[in-house]
C-alpha cells in the first residue's frame, strides 16, 4: 500500500502507457512501498506513514484516515501439498522434428547488406517441464534446511499484521489479503520441494527490521515480501515490484523482473514498471536476492473484486511461484549475433554483455572481419564464441555452387583465423540452411562441410531486424514473442543493425527466465 498524501506528492499525472509486446507496461503513475515506512505508534493505535521520496530531503509524515469497515472473510484454499505444480506451454523444438524452416532467403546482390528472417520453428505443445521435477518432496515433519542442496528455503513475507493492518479499502484488509496470498504460495512451493520460511505467521505485528532478520538468520536463499497498493486515483491498477538497484550482488533485479511479469502473465493484469530506487527496509537489510510484489489495487474497483475472490488469488500465488521457480531453474537462450562486425553497432552489443556478465555467440562475415580487426579480437578476448557466417554476403555469388559455397566459407575462415587466431568449428548459412538461394545445392553442401567437422545452427527465434525496419518496441516483441516459451532458444539477432543495439537490455529485461549461453561443439544443434 501506499499513502493518499504521499501520492499527492509524488503524482502528478496519470502515468503513460508503454508498448512492449504483451502486458501492457504502465510506468510512473503510482508509487508504492519503496518510497514509504509504515509504523505504528503503539501509545495511540493510530497508523503513521511516513513518506520520504527518493532523491528528495523532505520528509513528509501524515495521518492515515481511519477507516471503519468489516474485516474481510479469508477463504483460503490449500493444495494438496503432494500434487506439485506443472506449468505448462510451448514446446522446447528441440530435436523433436518440429522445425520447419521458413526463411525467404531474401538477401540482396551485392554483399553486405544479406538478411535472415523468419524463425523457422512451428513451435509445439509439450510441457515446458521446468517445475517440480528435480526437486523432491520433503517429508512433512522434515525442517528447512537452507544447506540442503537442490531445496532451497524461500523466505515469504506477508507484509503489515497484527495492529498494522496496512491499507484497506470497501472492508478488505491489506493484511489479510497479503496473508492468504502469502499461504498459497508457502503452499506451491511445499508441493514442489522447496522450504518455506513464513516471516509472519498468522495475523500478528512484526517490525520491518525483525523481518529482515529473521529472513537473514533464518538462511533464507530467496526474501519474497507480498502487499498491496492503493491509490487516491481510482483507476490505478496494476502489478509492481521493487527490489534494491543499488546492491548488484545479490541478483535482485532478475527475481523481481521474474516475480513481476510470471506474476502478470499468470494474472492477466497490467504490468507496471519495475522499480529498483527504494531504501525500504527488508529490501535493503535482507542479505539473499529479495523483492516486494504489490499484487494489486485496493482502492481499484475491479482489482479490488479480484483480489477479494480466492480463485484469482491463485493465480497471483502461482505467477510468484512460478517466478521463484525461474530463478533456481532457468531455461536456456542461445543470444547469436549474425553479419557483423561493425564498429558502433558491435561495440554497443559488446558494451552491454559485458555490463551483464552475458556471453554471446557471434556468426562474422570475413569481409566485416577485415574491415574491423579490432572488433573481432575483442569479441573473442571478451570470451563469446565465434562461427563463420561468410566471406561475401552475397547469396547469389555464395550458393552458385558447391564450390563457390567452400570457398567462400574458406576466405572467411582463413580471415577469422589470422585476425583472431581461432579455428572456428560453428557456422551458420546465409538465409539460414533453408532459403530461396540454396535449394540445388544444400544437401550437398551440409555433407561436404559436415564431412570437415564444421556444425551449423540456424536458429527458433528472431528479433526479425533483418526482415524490414523496426522500432526497438517491435524488435524486443518480435525476440519475445518468437521464443514461445521454449526451454532452448537460439535466437537470431543482428548486431549489424541499429536499432538491435538499442532495443538488447529492454530485450534482456523481458527475458530474465532464460539463462544466457554459449554455442559450443557440444550444444545440440538447433537446424531447420
Ligand atoms: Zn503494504
Ligand atoms: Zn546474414
Amino acid at each position: 500500500m501506499y499513502d493518499s498524501m504521499e501520492q499527492c506528492l509524488v503524482l502528478g499525472k496519470k502515468g503513460k502507457e508503454r508498448q512492449y509486446g504483451y502486458g501492457g507496461r504502465k510506468r510512473g503513475n503510482a508509487t508504492g512501498h519503496g518510497q514509504q515506512e509504515i509504523r505504528v505508534r503503539k501509545n495511540t493505535g493510530k497508523r503513521i506513514v511516513r513518506g520520504r521520496r527518493i532523491g528528495r530531503t523532505a520528509w513528509v509524515a501524515c495521518m492515515a484516515a481511519a477507516i471503519g469497515g468489516i474485516s474481510f472473510a479469508l477463504a483460503v484454499q490449500v493444495l494438496a501439498a503432494s500434487e506439485g505444480l506443472r506449468f505448462r506451454g510451448p514446446g522446447t523444438g528441440i530435436g523433436n522434428g518440429a522445425e520447419t524452416g521458413s526463411p525467404d532467403g531474401s538477401g540482396t546482390a551485392g554483399g553486405g547488406t544479406g538478411m535472415e528472417s523468419g524463425t523457422g520453428d512451428a513451435g509445439g505443445s509439450q510441457s515446458v517441464g521446468t517445475v517440480s521435477s528435480n526437486v523432491a518432496v520433503p517429508d512433512a515433519a522434515e525442517q528447512p534446511d537452507a544447506a540442503e542442496p537442490g531445496h532451497p528455503l524461500i523466505a515469504i513475507d506477508a507484509g503489515h499484521g497484527g495492529e498494522d493492518e496496512g491499507c484497506k479499502a470497501g472492508g478488505i484488509l491489506e493484511k489479510d489479503i497479503n496473508l492468504a496470498v502469502a499461504e498459497l504460495v508457502r503452499d506451491k512451493l511445499e508441493g514442489m520441494g522447496y522450504h518455506v520460511m513464513m516471516v509472519r505467521d498468522g495475523d500478528s505485528y512484526l517490525s520491518k527490521e525483525d523481518r529482515a532478520k529473521a529472513a537473514n538468520e533464518g538462511g533464507a536463499d530467496l526474501y519474497v515480501s507480498i502487499h498491496q497498493n492503493s491509490s487516491e486515483y481510482k483507476d490505478a491498477e496494476g502489478i509492481e515490484v521493487w527490489y534494491d538497484g543499488t546492491d548488484e550482488t545479490r541478483d535482485s533485479k532478475r527475481l523481481a523482473l521474474l516475480v513481476g511479469q510470471q506474476t502478470v502473465k499468470a494474472a492477466q493484469a497490467q504490468e507496471r514498471e519495475t522499480q529498483g530506487e527504494t531504501d525500504l527496509h527488508v529490501l535493503c537489510n535482507t542479505r539473499m536476492p529479495a523483492c516486494l510484489i504489490e499484487t494489486g489495487f485496493l482502492t481499484n474497483e475491479g482489482e479490488h473484486g479480484r483480489l477479494a475472490d480466492g480463485e484469482y488469488r491463485e493465480r497471483l500465488a502461482e505467477g510468484i511461484v512460478r517466478g521463484i521457480d525461474y530463478y533456481f531453474h532457468p531455461k536456456t537462450m542461445y543470444l547469436t549475433f549474425d553479419d557483423g562486425p561493425t564498429e558502433e553497432n558491435t561495440a554497443r552489443v559488446l558494451d552491454i554483455l559485458k555490463e551483464r556478465n552475458i556471453k554471446a555467440t557471434f556468426f562474422l562475415v570475413g569481409e566485416n572481419v577485415r574491415n574491423h580487426p579490432e572488433v573481432a579480437r575483442r569479441i573473442v578476448e571478451e570470451g563469446h564464441t565465434i562461427g563463420i557466417h561468410c566471406d561475401n554476403h552475397d547469396y547469389g555469388v555464395v550458393y552458385e555452387s558447391v564450390d563457390s559455397y567452400l570457398r567462400d566459407f574458406e576466405a572467411a575462415y582463413e580471415t577469422v583465423k589470422e585476425v583472431t587466431g581461432v579455428e572456428v568449428k560453428l557456422f551458420r548459412f546465409p538465409g539460414g540452411s533453408v532459403n530461396a538461394y540454396n535449394a540445388e545445392v544444400r544437401e550437398d553442401i551440409i555433407r561436404e562441410m559436415t564431412e570437415r567437422g564444421f556444425i551449423y545452427f540456424d536458429w527458433n527465434a528472431s528479433l526479425e531486424d533483418a526482415v524490414k525496419k523496426s522500432t526497438p518496441e517491435q524488435l524486443v516483441a518480435n525476440g519475445v514473442e518468437t521464443t514461445l516459451g521454449r526451454k532452448t532458444v537460439v535466437m537470431l539477432a543482428h548486431d549489424v543493425v541499429y536499432n538491435t543495439g538499442i532495443c538488447l537490455e529492454e530485450l534482456l529485461d523481458r527475458l530474465p527466465e532464460y539463462r544466457m549461453e554459449v554455442l559450443t561443439e557440444d550444444v545440440e544443434p538447433v537446424q531447420f
